[in-house]
């Protein structure tokens, strides 16, 4: 059962093999950075998207007080624009701060973020680190905003410019105020959204770990000023708690709070939640999602314009003329506290999950191999997807034994059924065994076999991937038993 064998290659081996992940524009040769997603990748994915949604969102109960939450709050969604006004990323600070630092090799011209050279390779010679090599010549390092830019309407000049989003949340920000004149949305409250967003990153790699278009998960929570201590350890819990409910089990996964040197300058506090990928070197961790307490300083940001720290104060950064650097909007962005009858402006908890690296780290820690006997009783290698049958990407499988006899179409009634409600997939090409091992490396939970007794006594075998057990039920309670299941 352990997964200990699982490397990176093998990993992308089978995304590619069984139709999960490609590579973008690949029969031109590829765009680094950019990635497709196959057939059961799009299912993977958006399974993963839909128990995000359900379980924060729509599955939530707001009239109860969660364990462990400060009190009962409403949750919301949202979709908003990749493309927003430019002033946005300047009050944000984006425009200004977004950037990694990066260094060229005059000699081979490779770029590199200045921050991995340590684990980066010299293009010319791969044992050695660029800088390494005797006639490496590298740059100092310089700033290198990810944002893209682009163009709105038809005048390619700066007055047009605009950006695509390096992350979901601003677009949350902006309709703060939306959102709550006309809901019946009162503070604590969160509002979330999944989208694209995209970042130029100097040096993308690790699959879709690193990828210049990536999806985020976001939640922006609002809050009063006194609780939000509270509400920001309440969050760091549930949100490590939703990855092991959905089958992270193993010590792989960690929760790592930063110190104060590694926060951003307005941040209370924030905390990784962090898997062990494979392609990392042992020990070390990667991040999935970030749980950041952002205090006041977004919705100040968009109500009085870029702020700076000055001691403990954040205040608006000026300019020669003494004016705002980079305006805000000028609106009121506070709340009206009905119980202590205060105008405040909430803080902000911000879980941040990237869709893509939690796809990625599900399937590693799902990837296994192991033998299991034929119909000869001959062990047998095989790789399996161990996937929690939530987020499979194909709930069940359904065979007949022989092309003949009646199976066929019994198979095919059953095929139907469950096709009503879950993504089913039929088979009936191949050995049985060669069918079980290609829905095993598919991540399928479960396959339904309709065999000789099934004319009988109207029964079939319903094999579990990871057992490999099979049970004879009654195909009357097969959709029962596969729901059941299902819901864990
Ligand atoms: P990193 O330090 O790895 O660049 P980050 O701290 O800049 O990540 P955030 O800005 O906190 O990332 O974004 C929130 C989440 O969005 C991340 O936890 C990650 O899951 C996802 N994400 C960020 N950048 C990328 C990317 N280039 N490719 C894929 N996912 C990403």
């Amino acid at each position: 059962m352990s997964n200990g064998n699982t490397t990176m290659d093998k990993v992308v081996a089978l995304c590619k093999r069984r139709g999960f992940i490609f590579q973008s524009s690949e029969i031109y040769g590829g765009i680094g950075g950019f990635w497709d997603y196959g057939p059961l990748g799009v299912e993977l994915k958006r399974n993963i998207k839909d128990a995000w949604w359900r379980d924060m969102v729509t599955g939530h109960d707001e009239t109860a007080q969660l364990p462990d939450a400060p009190s009962p709050y409403a949750m919301v969604g949202l979709d908003t624009t990749i493309i927003m006004h430019p002033q946005v990323w300047r009050a944000s600070g984006h425009f200004d701060l977004f950037y990694d630092l990066f260094v060229d090799c005059k000699t081979c011209k490779g770029r590199f973020r200045a921050d991995q050279l340590g684990t980066s390779q010299c293009p010319r010679k791969p044992s050695k680190r660029p800088g390494e090599h005797d006639d490496c010549e590298l740059t100092e390092p310089r700033e290198f905003n990810l944002m893209f830019k682009t163009y709105v309407g038809a005048l390619l000049d700066p007055t047009a410019e605009a950006y695509l989003r390096p992350e979901t949340a601003q677009g949350i920000f902006v309709n703060f105020k939306n959102v709550l004149s006309t809901s019946r949305v009162k503070v604590p409250f969160g509002i979330a959204q999944i989208g694209k967003s995209f970042r130029n990153e100097i040096t993308p790699r690790n699959f879709i770990f690193r990828s210049r278009e990536f999806e985020q998960m976001e939640i922006e929570f609002f809050c009063a000023p006194a609780d939000s201590q509270a509400w920001y350890a309440y969050w760091r819990d549930r949100r490590v708690a939703w990855y092991v409910s959905l089958g992270l089990k193993s010590e792989k996964l960690q929760l790592r709070e930063h110190g104060p040197e590694e926060r951003a300058h307005y941040s209370c506090g924030t905390a990784d939640i962090e898997y062990a990928f494979p392609f990392l070197p042992e020990g070390e961790f990667g991040e999935l999602e970030g749980v950041s307490h952002r205090s006041d300083f977004d919705l100040r940001s968009h109500m009085e314009g870029k702020l700076v720290r000055d001691g403990d104060e954040l205040v608006v950064e000026r300019d020669e003329h003494g004016q705002p650097r980079h305006p805000g909007s000028g609106k009121d962005l506070s709340y009206f506290d009905d119980a202590t009858q205060t105008k405040v402006v909430p803080h902000v908890i911000e879980p941040s999950a990237g869709a893509d690296r939690t796809t990625l780290a599900f399937l590693c820690e799902a990837y296994d191999e192991d033998a299991i006997p034929d119909e000869k009783g001959v062990p047998q290698e095989r790789v399996v997807l161990r996937l929690h049958p939530r987020i499979a990407p194909i709930k069940a499988a359904v065979f007949p034994l022989v092309k003949k006899d009646g199976q066929p179409e019994l198979a095919s009634e059953i095929y139907r059924t469950l096709k009503k409600r879950w993504n089913v997939f039929y088979d009936e090409k191949g050995s049985i065994g060669k069918r079980y091992r290609r829905q095993d490396e598919s991540g399928t939970p479960y396959c339904i076999t309709v065999d000789h007794q099934t004319t009988e006594d109207d029964t079939v075998t319903l094999r579990d991937r990871d057992t490999t057990e099979q049970t004879r039920v009654k195909i009357a309670d097969l959709e029962g038993i596969v729901a059941e299941r299902i819901a864990g």
